[in-house]
């Protein structure tokens, strides 16, 4: 028998840690819930029965209308650096963590609610989420999810006729995420400050303690505990951004309170899927240095590594810090350079990648000629995903060919990707498979959220659960589904995505 969200199986774990680390807060309620959309993949993860969300008591629980006998909300106190400077302000200022639910298999999920009022937090925020980031947001984790690449779920997204400001009025949401922690890098600034403040190592041993013992129960206890925590955080989120890498995903806001410590993709606000290809790329309207744009995030992922690593430094060694920040850069070269490998259908073993010094530059020269010729990066991929080239001419790939602007340059990458192609053993029908498995036919494009968003706006909700289902199989052509692998209509380049969310 499936859960409702009444009858499943809460704790309040993380009130185990030092009361320092959270406040109690009551949710806010948004007047007249809606139900806009909701995953059943995510509900599946929880046990729960989707469609009963759907009821009026489920709607009332998802707007903060009514709180269940077992949750215990809180805000998180953390810190953070936001664009390169601390800032010790910061904690939920709009999302409280319900309860965890405890699965049937042991497991301990968290419940988040954003958009649920202020907190001692908010700043000058007004607790709320608007529907239309609520939207991007529930997309994009489950896309992520879809994609293989690590991230926090959403459960639902519910709109309401509560009346929000930002740029104009829009309508205040909630968005339920669903997540294995909420705890990021900044959770440790915070106790590393606290602490010293105090002149002890209370709150980062007990942050320590409890991150090993509920994510990492095989490092719990044991005498470089710690130590190992760092190793294993730089190690995920190395994978992590080697696959934003790899699938041209921007983050956007790679502050250090947006970091799980899981390595879990986290926190999505003006994220963006590359179209034509641009290393350079800013999805961030806001970020005027481009601090986060696409090509700086391997880097910026090891500069909040090393923030954490001061945060952890008085309890592991400098040494075990410096061999993690170490441990962050060669697993993200090796599972960057295997991923693109693997993206052009080329068959290095990972173990060989690093000593494979053609393979990086004939990497970096497939992606020279995209940025030369702006071609779009997920239609790129596909279309060599599908055409068998072994010992055809160029012109087997015209759809790509003839878009580029540079012909010879293409013929060259052609020549020299045959002959790459031509030292693989395996068949030729096997490796296109393998490369449809891992290069989609279907993305999260700023313009289809858009499309949906703006119906949506207009109490039409179609559009979010149509692409929420066609995200969902992204590597499987569907039946009737054409215009969502499209390349995106001259208005896409227009679109600016501002942090205002
Ligand atoms: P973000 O840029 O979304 O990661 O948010 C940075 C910080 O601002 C976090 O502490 C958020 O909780 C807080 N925040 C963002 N939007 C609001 C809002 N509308 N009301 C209150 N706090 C907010
Ligand atoms: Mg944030």
């Amino acid at each position: 028998m499936p859960y409702t969200l009444q009858t499943l199986n809460y704790q309040n774990d993380f009130r185990r840690l030092p009361p320092a680390f959270y406040q109690s807060v009551t949710p806010l309620a948004l007047t007249q819930p809606e139900w806009v959309v909701g995953s059943d993949l995510c509900a599946s993860l929880l046990g729960l029965d989707l469609d009963s969300l759907q009821n009026p008591e489920s709607l009332a629980l998802l707007s903060g209308n009514k709180t269940h006998s077992q949750w215990n909300p809180l805000a998180m106190k953390y810190f953070g650096h936001q664009f390169g400077y601390l800032n010790p302000d910061l904690g939920d200022g709009r999302g409280l963590l319900l309860a965890e639910v405890e699965t049937d298999s042991g497991e301990l999920l968290d419940l988040h609610l954003k958009g649920a009022g202020q907190t001692p937090f908010s700043r000058q925020g007004d607790g709320r989420a608007v529907l239309r980031s609520s939207i991007r947001e529930f997309l994009c984790s489950e896309a992520m999810a879809a994609l293989g690449i690590a991230s926090s779920r959403a459960l639902c997204v519910v709109n309401s006729s509560t009346s929000v400001r930002r740029e104009e009025i829009e309508s205040g949401a909630t968005l339920m995420r669903v997540s294995r922690s909420h705890i990021r890098f900044g959770h440790f600034e915070y106790a590393y400050h606290t602490d010293g403040n105090n002149g002890d190592n209370t709150l980062l041993n007990a942050l320590g303690d409890y991150v090993a013992e509920r994510h990492f129960p095989y490092i719990a206890k044991t005498p470089n505990q710690n130590a190992d925590l760092f190793s294993l955080v730089a190690k995920k989120t190395a994978q992590m951004v080697a696959k934003w890498q790899c699938i041209g995903f921007a983050h956007g806001v790679m502050n250090t309170d947006n970091m799980s410590i899981l390595g879990e993709t986290f926190d999505f606000g003006p994220f963006g899927f590359m179209d034509a290809f641009d290393p350079g790329y800013i999805c961030n309207h806001s970020d005027h240095q481009g601090r986060y744009a696409f090509d700086r995030q391997p880097a910026i992922a090891h500069w909040n590594l090393s923030v954490l690593a001061q945060a952890m430094s008085p309890i592991v060694e400098k040494d075990a810090l410096n061999e993690g920040l170490k441990q962050y850069s060669n697993v993200f070269n090796r599972e960057f350079l295997s991923g693109m490998h693997e993206k052009l259908g080329l068959n290095p073993a990972a173990s060989s990648v690093d000593s494979d010094e053609q393979g990086a530059e004939f990497i970096m020269e497939t992606l020279s000629l995209l940025k030369n010729n702006r071609l779009d990066y997920h239609y790129f991929f596909r279309v060599i995903s599908e055409v068998n080239i072994e010992g055809g001419e160029p012109s087997a790939l015209s759809s790509l060919r003839d878009k580029c602007i540079d012909l010879n340059s293409f013929d060259q990458w052609f020549s020299n990707y045959q002959s790459r192609l031509s030292q693989n053993t395996q068949d030729p029908n096997a490796r296109l498979a393998k490369m449809q498995a891992i290069n989609p036919v279907y993305i999260l494009r700023n313009h289809l959220a858009q499309i949906a968003i703006d119906k949506a706006k207009h109490g039409d909700y179609s559009e979010v659960k149509r692409l929420h289902e066609v995200l969902k199989r992204p590597y499987s052509r569907q039946e009737g589904c054409q215009q969502y692998e499209a390349l995106p209509p001259d208005w896409a380049k227009e679109l600016e995505i501002s942090c205002s969310s």
